[in-house]
């Protein structure tokens, strides 16, 4: 048997690029061979095997048929016969179609090494329109190396258009999805992601909420970008550069889905569109099963953004609600991710990126004055039941009449 390393691997390692996981794909074997060599075998479906000791993936070479719709209807061929080049063949990408033996011997039959230094993200052969998933999985690398020059090969884009008018989009799994987007919202340019799902009409497909934005002005004097959906990107853009966290890039990018509902006669305004946008990011939400704490944020950051932006302007009984919408007694982290999705959404904004947002600190300082109200001396004074909420409420409510005069003093 003949053991090479490949996909990103070799990619990562001839981009100079620090190589985390290692693929490996085994020609001339057999799953008893394997077996025999102490390899613990998994996935169900094609002869996939871990590494005894390293936990490593060796993949025996196959070969792929299409056989019906989605995922499931592949049919996999794996035997000591099939080669090398038929099991790079199959693979999305020619970049992620090299493969190297111990020696850094560079198998690069469809010329992986060329797109490299061409940076074209560049399909490996027609069959590439087999599996939908590859649409995401291409907008995903652009997102990632857009930062080094990286463009999807014009043809390559072709391909991924006619997926995305076929219906073959609709047949993905929501967990197979979430996988690609989330891992591509993490990317350096997570807006690339969507720029090339757009370009595609794969957006469309899968985010019609947010492929409505396009085209939807907002008034210019708050948004000199004035497109709702270029703001989107630019918010998006924000969070990568600011290292935010998932739930944050997520709640960024279904942030204003509900400027897409508001009748044209409205525009440039958009009255209402935190609550409007709420059954929409819902729904967004659940399309593609999204975490809990993805959801949640989105869902509250929808709903509050505009009050984030307001801070200073709001009256201690709004900001106590505020507050208490958050649970930021027992949900402390969330709240700080509510804040940073504002100020995100604050500098994304052309010409606006570097603003200062004293609502940040403010909005901070006054869940430390609602936190600091103490309980035990309304115990001590005999409150319980409802009565010592509502005891706790104005006495938080006091707090914040306090911390809003000190800070406008
Ligand atoms: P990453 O750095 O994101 O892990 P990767 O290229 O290693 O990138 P994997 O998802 O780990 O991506 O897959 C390993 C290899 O398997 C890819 O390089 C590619 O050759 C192939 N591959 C994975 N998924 C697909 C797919 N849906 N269609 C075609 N080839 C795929
Ligand atoms: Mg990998």
């Amino acid at each position: 048997m003949r053991i090479y390393k490949v996909g990103g691997a070799v990619r990562d390692r001839l981009l100079g690029k620090p190589v985390t996981d290692i693929d490996w794909v085994v020609v001339g074997a057999t799953t008893e061979e394997m077996l025999a060599k102490g390899f613990r075998p998994v996935g169900a479906d094609f002869p996939v095997f871990l590494h005894p000791k390293s936990g490593e993936e060796y993949a025996l070479a196959r070969t792929e048929r299409k056989s019906g719709r989605g995922y499931g209807g592949f049919t996999f061929h794996a035997s000591p016969e099939v080669t090398l080049e038929e099991d790079l063949i199959r693979r999305d990408l020619t970049i992620n179609a090299m493969a190297e033996d111990d020696q850094q011997n560079l198998t690069d039959p469809y010329h992986g090494q060329r797109d490299l230094e061409a940076r074209l993200l560049r399909h490996v052969s027609p069959a590439f329109a087999e599996d939908p998933l590859r649409v995401l999985r291409v907008a995903r690398f652009a997102a990632r190396y857009a930062g080094l020059g990286f463009t999807v090969a014009p043809e390559t884009l072709e391909l991924m258009r006619q997926l995305s008018e076929s219906g073959e989009l609709e047949a993905l799994t929501a967990e197979r999805s979430w996988k690609e987007i989330s891992r591509a919202l993490m990317e350096d340019q997570p807006q690339v992601f969507i720029e090339v799902l757009r370009e595609c009409g794969a957006l469309k497909v899968l985010m019609p909420e947010v492929d409505a934005l396009f085209g939807v002005p907002q008034p210019e004097a708050h948004h000199p970008e004035i497109d709702t959906g270029v703001h989107t990107l630019s918010v998006l853009e924000q969070a990568a550069r600011h290292k935010q966290p998932l739930t944050v890039r997520w709640a960024c990018l279904l942030h204003d889905l509900g400027k897409g509902l508001t009748p044209e006669a409205e525009w440039p305004r958009h009255i209402a569109h935190e609550h409007k946008g709420l059954k929409l990011i819902k729904a967004f939400n659940e399309r593609f099963k999204a975490p809990k704490d993805c959801q949640e944020l989105a869902l509250l950051v929808g709903e509050y953004h505009t009050h984030g932006h307001r801070a200073l302007e709001l009256k201690p009984s709004t900001l106590l609600e505020l507050l208490q919408s958050f649970d930021i007694y027992r949900r402390p982290q969330r709240f700080e991710e509510f804040i940073a999705a504002c100020e995100m959404d604050a500098r994304g904004r052309k010409g606006l990126e570097q603003r200062s947002y004293p609502q940040a600190d403010y909005l901070r300082g006054a869940a430390n004055a609602a936190r600091a109200v103490a309980v035990q001396p309304l115990l001590d004074k005999g409150f319980k039941g409802p009565e010592l909420g509502e005891a706790i409420k104005r006495e938080r409510l006091k707090a914040l009449k306090a911390y809003k005069d000190a800070a406008s003093a």
